[in-house]
């Protein structure tokens, strides 16, 4: 492949494939080769699925599920601005947390979060529509469930930004999720970007600092731990881990059943 968007040096270049959103979520080999669409391969990484690959005869439909991704860590590690990056990178899914806290300057419903009053916040509970939820800071905080599962079943691979008590409960529920803990180099790093965010009083910034005190131990339930401190290096090292989840023998089943099945031809 000569896709010049994916920089990840991944085996899927060397393959001369890569992942496609065909319609149902499908990847298709064609006459034993990976099937391109060239309408998805001439406008790079497209979030939209190829219409044109159910045209072509001989194709043998491959299932391919996004990877559901949690990114943690201290308040003011900066997360959001990692994903963010990795967003403008590759077409990612990031799901849009519910929350009861206030929405800070420039944030807009629909798009950080969807802000919502106590009441609203728990009938969602009530009504099961919450794949998690958490307290946080004297705030409710929590994913819903439907944008999750949807996304995933078209092939993208979901982030989630939320914090520990959370990560945990979907890892338990779904073991196969990978937890990504960011870290910054220091305690006074991430003193120095909480003030330095200027979002926060003084006295929700010292509860924040004492909060990170508090979720140290988490760290060790994480799968991986990535230091923030050269954002461009902690953007790459994440998109890389996550792509090559992607190769994980329990993610490519369907790769080896079709080499498996094609090789036969030479026995
Ligand atoms: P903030 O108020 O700074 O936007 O977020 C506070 C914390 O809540 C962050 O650690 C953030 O990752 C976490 N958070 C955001 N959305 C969710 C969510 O849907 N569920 C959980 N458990 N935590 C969340």
């Amino acid at each position: 492949s000569t896709d010049k968007k994916d920089d990840t040096g991944s085996k899927r270049q060397q393959y001369g494939y890569r992942r496609h959103l065909w319609p149902q979520n499908q990847m298709y080999s064609y006459n034993g080769q990976w099937a391109y669409c060239s309408v998805c391969t001439s406008a790079g990484y497209n979030r939209k699925p190829c219409e044109r690959k159910s045209e072509q005869r001989g194709a043998e439909p491959m299932s391919k599920k996004g990877i559901l991704a949690i990114i943690s860590g201290f308040s003011g590690a900066g997360k959001g601005t990692v994903v963010n990056r990795l967003l403008e990178k590759e077409s990612y899914a990031v799901s849009i947390s519910a929350t009861t806290r206030k929405p800070r300057t420039g944030e807009v419903d629909g798009q950080n979060y969807f802000f919502r009053t106590k009441d609203e916040f728990e009938k969602m509970i009530a009504n099961e529509q919450l794949i998690e939820y958490a307290e946080y800071v004297g705030h409710y905080y929590g994913t819903p469930k439907d944008y999750v599962f949807k996304k995933l079943d078209e092939g993208f691979d979901v982030i989630l930004e939320i914090e520990m008590q959370g990560a945990l409960k979907v890892k338990e529920k779904f073991p196969e999720t990978a937890l990504i803990f960011i870290t910054p180099p220091s305690a006074d790093e991430l003193k120095k970007r909480l003030v330095g965010r200027g979002t926060e009083t003084a006295e929700q910034i010292e509860k924040r600092m004492s909060r990170a005190v508090d979720e140290c131990p988490y760290m060790n339930q994480y799968d991986y731990i990535v230091v923030n401190d050269d954002l461009d290096e902690c953007v790459d090292e994440i998109h890389r881990l996550l792509q090559s989840i992607h190769n994980a023998k329990e993610n490519q089943q369907e790769l080896i059943n079709m080499i498996t099945e094609d090789l036969k031809k030479y026995k």
